[in-house]
């Protein structure tokens, strides 16, 4: 009986074995994982996004996925012109945090970028010293990071709209065609890329292949990707950014002051709120001679919640009288006929998804319909329907809707019929839709050229 209960230990203890080198030989082995990192210094916050991908398929199309963002407290770091120093403060938090989510052993060769945006040209334009203490406060405080300092930098306009639009197409794998048997009929075949419109708070860009000649060099960008070439069209729109264009609006409304009160149809009626003629002018994008006076003076602005006259003195910040060229979009910038379909994000998504029309189906009719009832209702109702919602952002959806129709009807020329071309793109698989990810994808030289000579046996 002790031989036999021994035998029968040791046949289980086999059998435990055996699973076990079963399970062992399935297990795909440990990946090799690559992070890194992108801080977005927009103009009105920053955020600090981590990347990571396999790193045996660094060349591979739609594999960098993001795995944390995390966004810094406060304002964007242009609003430290007053005291540069804690604008390097001001991004620690996020940096501990990326050391928390990136494994230890790959902090010393995992790349860091900050890029700044819009805010940080304005500032640059304003006072060109402090704009480069505010880049050494933020520089010094990654520095002293365990990552790979890779630099920090004000990107320029063209940069920002070129890395937004290889962002959206790298995530929407518009690069390499799928290999399908349908690819072989040239009907199927997956080669158009999406045009890129992003709004931030001081600029705004929009980014597309076109066929045309684009009669202006600074809006021409020419790629070759994955093997194949690309002719883009580029423009950013500095001070067209939604937080710049509400001060042009609220600055052409200051004639409309009486007795320190100054009526606004672009804010829900029964909204208040006070400002001043100085933090109006504050900025660059407002010119010399549109200022109506040099004396400062205090003023409360009270809504009316009137589309139409909104959209009205709105329209009036876009000249489209003036062209030198074939065609323009406004303020006399050259810009070819829109081609294509179009991804809208960060702020084009924000404000479209609060209004509940990001979907596909909304029509620009329905958005219209939509914007105009948002304007109409009263400022009471609205902050009781969204007590969660920052005041700042929920007192801007209706100046920034019209804003939006404006930009993208009168400014940019989309129509009833190409409306349905716009998609409102918040994450795509589980990436946010913005420049920082082509930033990394460039500089890490993560996208080749020509197309990588796939083995014709492969593990994938
Ligand atoms: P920037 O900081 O330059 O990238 O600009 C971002 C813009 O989006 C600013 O105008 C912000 O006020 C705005 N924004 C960010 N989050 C929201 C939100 N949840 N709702 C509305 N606007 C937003």
């Amino acid at each position: 009986r002790k031989v036999l209960c021994i035998l029968g230990v040791f046949f289980a203890l086999a059998i435990v074995a055996l699973i076990i080198t079963a399970v062992m030989q399935n297990k795909p082995l440990p990946k090799n994982i690559k992070y890194g990192i992108v801080l977005d210094a927009g103009s009105s916050h920053t955020s600090l996004y981590v990347y990571n991908w396999p790193a045996e398929k660094e060349n591979d199309t739609g594999v960098v996925k993001q795995v944390e963002e995390c966004k810094v407290e406060g304002n964007g770091i242009s609003h430290y012109f007053q005291e540069p120093v804690k604008a390097g403060l001001s991004i620690d938090a996020c940096v501990t945090r990326a050391q928390q989510v990136i494994p230890a052993n790959q902090h010393k060769e995992t790349p860091i970028y900050l890029g700044a945006t819009a805010g940080m040209r304005l500032l640059r334009l304003n006072n060109h010293t402090v704009a480069d203490e505010v880049l050494s406060s933020v520089e010094n405080s990654l520095r002293s990071s365990p990552f790979d300092f890779q630099g920090a930098r004000i990107i320029t306009g063209q940069e920002e709209g070129a890395y937004g639009w290889i962002t959206i197409n790298y995530l929407l794998k518009n690069f390499v065609e799928e290999s399908s048997v349908l690819n072989l009929l040239p009907s199927f075949r997956k080669t158009e890329t999406s045009g890129a419109l992003d709004l931030g708070g001081a600029s705004t860009q929009i980014t597309f292949v076109s066929d045309e000649d684009i009669e202006t060099q600074e809006n021409t960008l020419h790629f070759r990707l994955y093997g194949k070439s690309y002719n883009v069209y580029t423009h950013s729109y500095l001070c067209y950014g939604k937080d710049q264009a509400l001060r042009l609006q609220l600055v052409k409304n200051i004639v409309n002051t009486r007795n320190g009160t100054m009526w606004d149809p672009c804010f829900n009626p029964g909204y208040r709120r006070n400002t001043s003629t100085s933090e109006l002018y504050s900025s660059p994008c407002v010119s010399q001679h549109t200022r109506f006076t040099t004396t400062p003076v205090n003023f409360e602005i009270k809504g009316t919640g009137d589309y139409q006259l909104c959209k009205a003195n709105i329209q009036s910040i876009f000249n489209v009288s003036y062209c030198p060229y074939s065609q323009c979009s406004f303020n006399g910038i050259f810009q070819p006929v829109l081609q294509g379909k179009f991804g809208a994000f960060s702020a084009f998504y924000f404000v479209m998804d609060f209004l509940k029309v990001a979907h596909e189906k909304a029509t620009l009719e329905d958005v219209k319909e939509r914007v105009q009832s948002h304007c109409s209702r009263p400022w009471d109702q609205v902050k009781a329907d969204f007590p969660k919602i920052k005041t700042k952002y929920l007192s801007e959806y209706c100046f920034s809707g019209v804003y939006i129709l404006s930009l993208l009807e009168l400014g940019y020329g989309f129509n009833a019929d190409n409306w349905k071309e716009i998609s409102f793109l918040g994450k795509i698989s589980g990436s946010d839709a913005g420049w920082t990810l082509g930033y990394m994808l460039n500089l890490t030289n993560m996208i080749p050229a020509e197309l990588p000579p796939s083995p014709p046996l492969s593990h994938g």
